[in-house]
């Protein structure tokens, strides 16, 4: 059996994972088998809930959204017809309009050779730096924090740190379920040190609380209060690092003088925190030497976000916490290649390996490019592009493996953008909300299909390998730029006939000139031969002549990029986000078994159960005045736009506190793209959204009937009110909502394409009705009405309901279909009704659980949620 080692294409953790491809008992059939690659040392063998179903998202390939031909106004065509069209676009909109008329919007997703192709075409070739990527809306904060301390864009830690830290700070973060195997490193790193304390510090309750001995439930926004109030409290109790200050680093006197004007008091009252939790997590920070600060979206994606990372590095540099193991301020990025993404110059921002647009780096650039008409500034970035395009002086955008009318804030606006421009070209692997404005439709290859490299956030470059064939005639992104650079008259500079081709190049570009002056340096891959490409094993940057086997962790010499190679301490005066004299303010985020926008774990059955709509988290007492219940919808709503969302009335949130995720599109749901409601305000400095704080109004959002239709197909959605469609192993289940009062019979007659069998069922005691219709063989719909949302059953019940016998069903549906149930674990489908009452009879441990149903035991993401529903119990039976 073939076994090919590759990289997991969702988050920064960069899995390796291990494939092979297995004959089916039929012997016609393959499948493969994707399981966690012993070895990576990012892992160890460990994948989460959704690198454990990728497996699930293969080999359907020629089906559904999947993009299988280029295609130009709708026509299909070759991809020389297609290139062609594309450069003469191109060259059109520069002639009539100038170079800065042509913009790239790129992505995290993107292998660094196809990322590297694009950055050279526009910012060398084309002469514009209008090309910026969605990685802009993940850590570009924590890029221009690091920049401003560092002089360079450098993650000083590496995983290894999580295991060998005394004191892990998540700020911002709820690993537990954005980065589910650090989360689990750190779990099996506090089962081995018992002095290994973890403080949580997040507005809300998350299941990264689960590990927490301390949570800092601080008011939204206020980390930088909180941090500058910790730099403070470290001078005043002698507890900052005179000799490392005075040795490595500027500007600590100006920073001092800033924290000092901040009292306790003031933090107290920003931040809403209480005094002795506050000073119990100031204290853990100042004598514990070897702390880490893991801080992810909840820092960056912020209207303040630079000045709260560099809040947090100050704390660092002031007690000289940084360049030893297990101890720095650590940004971990959302996406499998945001860091690949800023090797390349992915930002507008930034040029090439780790150069920005100082002359020197230009010219540089330049000589190595030998480049025509290379860029001399920085270009648009991702919010000010739309609004170019919105303003007209866009005329031609190529979007590449990204979504931006769901994932970027204000996305109405961004829509109709979109539909203004002369010409938007898409290079993506499936129907998204972004391909519907695309003039001209490029498809790609897809994990599993593409070759190259990703870096993950601790600077580990893996390879990511292909192991099938694309479906169609898609296509490697970096090809189809190479064709689009030649046919623009560029070819000899785009002479690459494999990624391996492009990766030396990049390595040769981080050697050039270089001589220690920049933290990026790669020379030690640059002669690699095709072999060494395809063979290359994971590996951290820098890799050199002084570090041929690649370097764990920066800054062990206490010596920085910045000029007079000290670090900076910057100078803060923190700022709460203005929205919160609004009665709401809604936090948007990400779920356990979903990614971005569900282009692939949408395609997933076992990924659907855990949350199956677009959900809003509320306070019990916002819920009660605004009489909405759980389970019941609302509609969130503000001068952007509307999004609507199932309620989860919880403590897990303050009052005034709302919280979405970001993933549900216009192909999932309908109305279910929250960010139509997320403020387009962005970190003066980094161009970061703030995604995590807009102001909104709450209703409740009602349907004269309500229904779950499960079907093998998936049904037309014209005539509903309110839509969302869920994958499952038979088919899909949608749930809609009905403004009119529905004619099932004759619905279901025009729905099914074969006459079938119909059965109306109307329950006894709940009222409830319910359509069945059935071929010979087995049933082919099932439909179940409800006046209230509330009382239709989970998509788990549905599953295994639409699978049983149909005198079944009958059954079943005289039973408890009302009681709402959730999937927990989705490698053993073990639901939450089913663990409870295995808790109930015996099993009430997570390892008596695992030994019982299994749940648990595999990859691991449901824990926090098992022994939450443990605690649980114990309180119910307390209670008794
Ligand atoms: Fe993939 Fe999960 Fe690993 Fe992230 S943590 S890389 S999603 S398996």
């Amino acid at each position: 059996m073939p076994q090919i080692s590759s990289t997991c294409p969702y988050c920064g953790v960069g899995c390796g994972v291990e494939v092979s491809i297995v004959e089916n008992s039929d012997l016609k059939s393959q499948s493969p088998l994707v399981l966690g690659e012993k070895n990576h040392p990012a892992n160890f063998g460990r994948l989460c809930s959704k690198g454990s179903a990728l497996a699930e998202t293969l080999f359907d390939v020629e089906g559904g959204r999947r993009l299988t031909h280029p295609s130009v106004d709708n026509k299909n065509v070759t991809w020389s017809e297609a290139t062609k069209t594309v450069a003469k676009k191109i060259a059109e909109s520069i002639q009539k309009h100038g170079k800065d008329s042509v913009a790239f919007y790129l992505s995290g997703q993107l292998l660094t050779e196809d990322y590297y192709v694009a950055n050279k075409l526009m910012k060398g070739f084309i002469g514009t730096a209008n090309v910026d990527t969605n990685s802009r809306l993940c850590m570009s904060s924590a890029v221009a924090g690091y920049k401003r301390a560092f002089g360079s864009d450098s993650v000083p830690c590496c995983y290894e740190d999580l295991e060998l830290a005394d004191l892990i700070v998540l700020v911002g973060s709820n690993a537990a379920w954005t980065h589910p195997v650090l989360y689990q490193r750190m779990v099996a790193a506090k089962e081995t040190n018992s002095d290994l304390r973890v403080v949580l510090i997040d507005p809300r309750k998350t299941a990264s609380n689960d590990l927490a001995d301390l949570h800092l439930p601080l008011a939204p926004s206020s980390d930088g209060f909180l941090y500058q109030g910790l730099l403070g409290y470290l001078i005043e109790h002698k507890a900052i690092d005179q000799d490392y200050i005075d040795k490595y680093t500027d500007g600590f006197e100006q920073a001092e003088m800033q924290a000092k004007t901040l009292s306790i008091d003031t933090v107290l009252q920003k931040t809403q925190l209480q005094e002795d939790v506050l000073l119990t997590f100031y204290s853990w920070f100042a004598e514990t030497t070897k702390t880490v600060s893991f801080y992810s979206q909840g820092i960056n994606q912020s209207a303040t976000g630079t000045d709260k990372c560099n809040a947090i590095i100050n704390c660092h540099l002031a007690t000289g916490k940084i360049g030893y193991p297990g101890a720095g301020p650590f940004s971990i990025t959302g996406q499998p290649n945001a860091m690949g993404g800023r090797e390349v110059g992915g930002l507008a921002n930034q040029l090439a390996a780790h150069m920005d647009f100082a002359p020197d780096d230009v010219d540089r650039v330049k000589r190595f490019w030998q480049s025509p008409k290379i860029a001399t500034q920085p270009g648009l970035k991702a919010v000010e592009l739309f609004d170019a395009i919105d303003s007209g002086k866009i005329k031609v955008l190529w979007i590449m493996a990204t979504n931006p009318a769901v994932s970027l804030p204000n996305s109405n606006k961004v829509r109709e953008a979109l539909s203004k421009y002369e010409t938007v070209i898409v290079s993506d692997v499936t129907n998204t909300d972004t391909t519907q404005y695309a003039d001209i439709l490029l498809p790609a290859l897809a994990w599993s299909e593409k070759d190259g490299t990703v870096t993950n956030s601790e600077r580990r470059i893996s390879r990511q390998r292909s192991f099938c064939d694309g479906p169609g005639s898609a296509k490697a992104d970096w090809w189809v730029l190479t064709q689009v650079a030649k046919e623009l008259g560029h070819g000899k500079h785009f002479q690459y006939f494999s990624p391996r081709d492009v990766f030396v190049e990049h390595a040769q570009l981080s050697e050039f000139e270089n001589n220690g002056a920049r933290d990026f340096d790669i020379s030690g891959l640059s002669q690699l031969s095709a072999q060494e490409y395809d063979n290359l094993l994971p590996i951290q940057w820098p890799v050199n002549n002084q570090n041929p086997r690649g370097t764990a962790r920066l800054f062990e010499d206490g010596r920085f990029f910045t000029p007079n190679k000290r670090a900076q301490f910057v100078s803060l005066i923190p700022k709460l986000a203005d929205c919160f004299e609004h009665e709401f303010v809604l936090n948007t985020g990400r779920l356990r078994d979903q990614w971005h926008t569900m282009t692939r774990t949408g395609e997933a059955p076992s990924l659907a159960g855990h949350d199956d709509v677009p959900t809003v988290q509320i306070h019990p007492l916002d819920a009660k005045n605004l009489e909405l219940s759980h389970n019941a919808f609302a509609e969130l709503s503000n001068d952007l736009g509307r999004f609507i969302a199932q309620v989860d009335v919880t403590n897990a949130v303050t009052q005034g506190q709302l919280y979405s995720p970001i993933h549900w599109t216009d192909q999932f749901a309908s109305d279910g793209v929250v960010s139509k409601v997320v403020s387009p305000e962005v970190d003066p400095i980094s161009g970061q959204p703030e995604s995590k704080a807009s102001a909104v109004s709450v209703k409740g959002f009602e349907c004269s009937q309500w229904a779950k239709i499960v079907s093998r197909e998936p049904i037309s959605k014209v005539q509903w009110g309110y839509w969302v469609e869920s994958k499952i192993h038979q088919g899909y289940v949608t749930l809609v909502g009905c403004s009119d009062l529905v004619d099932w019979q004759e619905w279901l007659r025009d729905h099914c394409s074969e006459p079938a069998d119909q059965i109306r069922y109307l329950n006894p005691i709940a009222q409830s009705e319910a359509f069945i219709a059935s071929s010979a063989e087995q049933v082919e719909t099932l439909v179940l009405i409800e006046q209230r949302v509330e009382n239709l059953p989970s998509l788990i019940w549905l599953e295994d309901a639409f699978d049983s016998p149909i005198k079944d069903i009958k059954t079943l549906l005289r039973g408890e279909m009302a009681e709402r149930d959730t999937l927990i674990c989705g490698c053993f489908r073990t639901s939450r009704k089913k663990i409870m009452t295995a808790i109930q009879t015996g099993s009430n441990t997570q390892k008596l659980l695992a030994n019982s149903l299994g749940c648990g035991s595999k990859c691991g993401s449901c824990r926090p949620e098992l022994n939450q529903l443990l605690l649980d119990a114990k309180s119910i039976e307390a209670n008794i």
